[in-house]
């Protein structure tokens, strides 16, 4: 991998949707936790039926079942020509202090942290607009990131529906989650930590986004 970013940020603050814009626009690969643990609980593996609870209710998983996701795929990313963005990993000191000497034995770090600050309100009415793809797990919003046909992924062509975990009182202990165990990341990071003020407009925080990347603006 050329160079490893981590986006970090409270739920729908927006860091999926600026992770996928590069994906579509960059040679680089994505890791989303949220996208992997959905996954296995989708296919009901036997990790899949230990997280669904916690992850429906709003909880994070445990540590220990997040470096047993990521540890195996360090290796073939690592192998890869472009940048590596993980969405969402690490979100606990834990996972970043592991993350860190996972890195170090590979001979890598991480070159910048993204931290999309979004306050509880923001999140709340962003959430509320959001949908997925039922299929290849794209995100979109009614209003800011709308499909080009309503309700079907413009990728795949398979439904869009309402994450399970995106009700408002899930929503609201996602955001706790992310406050107590989570925020604390932005000083932990704080020699690379690039703060992305996200109630700005889509396109000038895509802006910001991309010139982190070294990849300029977008017209
Ligand atoms: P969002 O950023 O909108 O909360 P994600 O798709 O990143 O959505 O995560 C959804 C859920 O998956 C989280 O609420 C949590 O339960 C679980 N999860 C994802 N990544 C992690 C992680 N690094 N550590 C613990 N739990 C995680």
């Amino acid at each position: 991998m050329k160079k490893l970013y981590v986006f970090l940020g409270p739920p729908g603050s927006g860091k999926g949707t600026q992770a996928q814009l590069l994906r579509d626009s960059l040679d680089c690969v994505v890791v989303s936790t949220g996208d992997l643990l959905r996954e296995e609980i989708k296919r009901a593996t036997v990790l899949g039926k230990k997280i669904q609870a916690v992850v429906e209710s709003g909880g994070l998983v445990p540590d220990e079942f997040l470096i047993a996701i990521v540890e195996p795929l360090l290796s073939g990313l690592n192998q890869k020509s472009g940048a590596v963005i993980f969405d969402g990993f690490p979100r606990t000191v834990g996972q970043a202090e592991q993350f860190d000497q996972l890195l170090t034995s590979l001979g890598r770090s991480i070159e910048h942290v993204l931290y999309f600050d979004a306050s509880l309100d923001l999140v709340l009415e962003r959430i509320n607009g959001r949908r997925i793809c039922s299929d290849c797990s794209r995100t979109y919003h009614v209003a800011y990131v709308p499909p080009k046909q309503a309700d079907v992924c413009d990728d795949c062509g398979h439904a869009l529906i309402v994450r399970d975990d995106d009700q408002a009182d899930v929503v609201r202990k996602r955001y706790q989650a992310y406050c107590e165990q989570t925020a604390i990341l932005r000083s932990y990071y704080a020699d690379r930590c690039v703060v992305i003020d996200t109630s700005r407009t889509l396109d000038s925080i895509t802006q910001m986004v991309q010139e982190t990347f070294g990849c300029g603006h977008r017209s």
